[in-house]
């Protein structure tokens, strides 16, 4: 039998270890983060085919925790977009944006910065007033925002609709991303105000392989033509890709070939470099 004062220790060890591995929820540690804005913005390059110049970049978010680890996107976004807390994400996304790179966007009007605008960003409009507010005073014209949603961003039509139409009377460009991933896009396509369309690093992926989908990137790529929308295509890899997508007449590429998400030091020296002047 052991002494009362070793059994009285060891639960308070115990109780110790517990209460220091007890975690909060997923959905705590994030509304944490929230407060305690852990979010950083990297930037991945978007590249005009025809010269090989870089003309922009898009912003993604990673969550850095305290300990100092990132996390990527596609392990948070989905549960910030359950919660209702995407939208304090994207507003602190954007004014990260703004203030990273605000005197590099008023110095070189080629710039632009794609932002990625989550379902409810779109239905509540709030992310136009975000970003109208954090360009405020800075110079920075609308023609160089450039804003992304997903066909899940649009299934509500006509909020989706009212949200587009404001931005681009605005002056920001919209582009329906991940083109092909969702369902019923035809129907997006004819029926909203878009500026471009992002093509699926899953087609791209299909690009020289005799897969059945390696037509269908084909298609997509001559229905944004047909319908005046402006091509980019994301996840582009190698050199084939590169030359299949400049044959058809692809206007911006990002991926791997090129670029990967950089922090935004790093982006704006690679920008210098890459620039179209
Ligand atoms: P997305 O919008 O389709 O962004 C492209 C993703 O592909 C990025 O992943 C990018 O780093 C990755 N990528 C780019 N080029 C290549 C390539 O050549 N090869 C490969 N294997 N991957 C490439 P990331 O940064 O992990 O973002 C994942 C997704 O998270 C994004 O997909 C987007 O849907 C979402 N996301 C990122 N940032 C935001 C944000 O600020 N707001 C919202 N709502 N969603 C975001
Ligand atoms: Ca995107
Ligand atoms: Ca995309
Ligand atoms: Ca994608």
């Amino acid at each position: 039998l052991l002494p009362v004062g070793i059994v009285v220790a060891m639960l308070l060890v115990g109780a110790l270890i517990w209460g220091v591995r007890r975690r909060l929820s997923p959905l705590g540690e994030l509304s944490l983060a929230v407060k305690r804005a852990e979010f950083v913005v990297h930037y991945q390059p978007i590249i005009e085919l025809a010269s090989g110049r870089c003309i922009g970049a898009e912003a993604l978010v990673r969550w850095r925790r305290p300990d100092g680890t990132m996390v990527r996107p596609d392990l948070f976004i989905p549960l910030a977009e359950e919660s209702g807390l995407i939208l304090p994400i994207t507003d602190q996304v954007i004014r990260s944006v703004v203030s990273e790179l605000k005197a590099l966007l008023v110095s070189d009007r080629g710039l632009h910065i794609a932002i990625n605008l989550s379902a409810d960003d779109i239905k509540s409009g709030r992310a136009l007033n975000s970003v109208a507010a954090a360009l405020l005073h800075t110079g920075i014209e609308p023609q160089q925002i450039w804003l992304e949603a997903t066909e899940r961003g649009f299934m509500d039509v006509n909020s989706a609709r009212v949200t587009l139409t404001n931005a681009r009377s605005t002056g920001y460009a919209v582009a329906i991303d991940d083109f092909g991933t969702g369902y019923s896009s035809l129907s997006y396509l004819q029926t909203l105000p878009l500026d471009a369309l992002k093509i699926d690093k899953s087609f791209v992926d299909t690009i020289g392989t005799d897969s059945a989908t390696s037509s269908v990137t084909r298609h997509i790529i001559s229905m944004a033509k047909t319908l005046g929308l402006g091509i980019v295509a994301e996840g582009v890899e190698t050199q084939e890709q590169a030359d299949y997508l400049r044959k058809h007449r692809v206007e911006y590429v990002q991926g791997w070939l090129y670029a990967k998400a950089m922090p935004a030091a790093d982006f704006i020296a690679y920008y210098r470099l890459n620039r179209a002047r």
